[in-house]
């Protein structure tokens, strides 16, 4: 049988990538082949820039509330298709269905946010700044911009750039993750059936020749990205080089903290979707729960047997609480930071290594996994392990939460579980992360608030979605004059 091939979407067309090389996209939950995807060219890139900068000068000019007219009418497609994207979307990646379902939502969300162009968009003016001067500030869009995505959120990460992008004026260019490339495959199938101009939006699938051709190519003002550490450092470096505009958001090791006064029981739902839902592949997945004082021995009871009662298997089954990771080669080094964990000393009090799902034999599964009295300086409360593995680190005081978290090297978000505003305060206040939760697991801000952490899990100011994005796709121009 013939695996489909994912296409570029270039100039309103769906073109073949002239690449000789393809890479395999794979249903986790069955280990099988699905689809092919082109590991596509710096030619492929060339083609998608001199469409967006074809079509920039009319975008340009057609005025916001035009512009936001098609996001209006994308927004009512989507919403006709939600289930069939977030069927792929579980599909390729393996996520829960439902957490798919979530993913779309925060996908149209932005959607919905980047329609507030005409408010977000302005500018301001002051009169008489000297005696018969007038200055004012207005935002003008810049030209090509591109995002490049991860394999955790195919669906929703795209979005926290592409619709702002295109409705402040630009033309624009995606890489989806060489992994999991159909959601936008079918995205920009929903896309091209709203009729946006051809050229202001295109999609190039690939992996890092891609990448890098977007990088160094002179026409292109800006980069999104959305990735690991590592990548997004040499990102940043490498746009710096080239002088382009960046945002690279990188990767995470998270902390839950849980003081005496929590109210564990309702906690619980919330615990258990921070470290095992997406199997813990999300930038906001707890990586560490670290108990203060005296609850540490009831929480762990409770979050054993609450973990224990959760459904593993194929994402698509309704009653799944955690599907399989991306791949094989992750599953792998999951299992490789898991032996490391013991050889180093910690108590793997919940062993997920032997998990086999009797249905699906061939699936990337890896069971949940607690290790307990995990010390600071180990591996696994320091490396971003990205899967089913909770770290506990008892902790006595919330000092000593804090300097926790402001040691770890990435700065992505911190929760904290308590009742006490007095704690509240001093988390907020003291902890280096920019995303916090409050009794809250994921701390993941809505369309309208900016994400993205500090430290080494964000190179760049200006942060995804919020008000924030709408000056990262925009230059402030500012007019001073008078008249004789
Ligand atoms: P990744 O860095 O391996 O890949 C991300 C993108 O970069 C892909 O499109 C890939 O093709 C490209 N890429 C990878 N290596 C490259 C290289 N050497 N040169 C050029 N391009 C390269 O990340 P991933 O494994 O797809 O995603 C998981 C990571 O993303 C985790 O670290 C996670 O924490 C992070 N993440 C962060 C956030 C956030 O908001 N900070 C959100 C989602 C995911």
């Amino acid at each position: 049988m013939t695996l489909p091939v994912i296409k570029n979407y270039i100039d309103g067309e769906w073109v073949e990538s002239n690449t000789e090389v393809f890479g395999d996209i794979m249903n986790p939950a069955l280990g099988e082949k699905i689809a092919q995807v082109p590991y596509g060219t710096k030619e492929d890139v060339d083609m998608a820039v001199a469409a967006a900068r074809k079509a920039y000068p009319e975008w340009r000019k057609t005025p916001p509330i035009t512009r936001a007219r098609y996001l209006f009418r994308l927004k009512e497609a989507f919403e006709e298709q939600f289930e069939e994207i977030a069927e792929i979307l579980t599909t390729e990646q393996g996520k829960a269905i439902d957490e798919s379902r979530g993913e779309v939502r925060r996908m149209i969300e932005n959607v919905e946010h980047a329609t507030g162009v005409t408010t977000m968009m302005t500018g301001y003016c002051l009169e008489d700044i000297a005696k018969g001067v007038d200055c004012s500030l207005q935002r003008q869009p810049m030209g090509v911009f591109a995002a490049i995505a991860p394999y955790n959120f195919p669906g929703m990460v795209p979005w926290w750039f592409l619709p702002y992008a295109i409705v402040t004026g630009n033309t624009f260019i995606l890489k989806p993750s060489e992994q999991v490339p159909m959601t936008q495959a079918k995205v920009f199938e929903i896309i091209d059936g709203v009729g946006f101009p051809e050229g202001v939006v295109n999609t190039v699938n690939g992996s890092r020749d891609v990448v890098n051709a977007l990088l160094d190519h002179p026409d292109i003002e800006g980069i999104s990205f959305v990735g690991a550490t590592p990548t997004a450092k040499y990102i940043y470096e490498r746009c710096g080089a080239t002088g382009k505009r960046v945002q690279a958001l990188g990767g995470a090791k998270n902390i839950v903290a849980i003081m005496p006064d929590a109210k564990i029981d309702a906690a619980m739902p919330s615990l258990i979707t921070s470290f095992f839902g997406c199997a813990g592949q999300r930038c906001l997945s707890g990586s560490i729960l670290a108990p203060v004082g005296e609850v540490a021995d009831e929480l762990i009871e409770k979050f054993i047997s609450s973990t224990k009662a959760m459904k593993i298997g194929s994402g698509l089954d309704e009653q799944t609480g955690m599907g399989p990771v991306i791949s094989g080669a992750h599953r792998d080094r999951i299992l490789a930071y898991i032996e490391k964990g013991i050889e180093e000393g910690a108590d793997l009090i919940l062993d997920g290594r032997d998990f086999s799902h009797p249905d699906f034999p061939n699936g990337y599964f890896v069971g949940p996994t607690i290790f307990d009295n995990v010390t600071p300086d180990m591996t696994i409360a320091k490396e971003e392990i990205f899967g089913p593995v909770v770290s506990i680190v008892r902790a006595k005081t919330l000092d000593d939460v804090v300097d926790l978290i402001n040691t770890r090297g990435f700065a992505n978000a911190a929760c904290v579980y308590t009742q006490n505003a007095a704690v509240v305060r001093q988390f907020k206040y003291q902890v280096n992360p920019a995303m916090i939760g409050v009794n809250i697991g994921i701390a993941a801000p809505m369309s309208f608030f900016p994400f993205g952490g500090s430290g080494n899990s964000m190179f760049g100011d200006l942060k995804g979605h919020g008000r924030e994005i709408f000056q990262f796709y925009t230059d402030a121009k500012v007019v001073i004059e008078r008249y004789f």
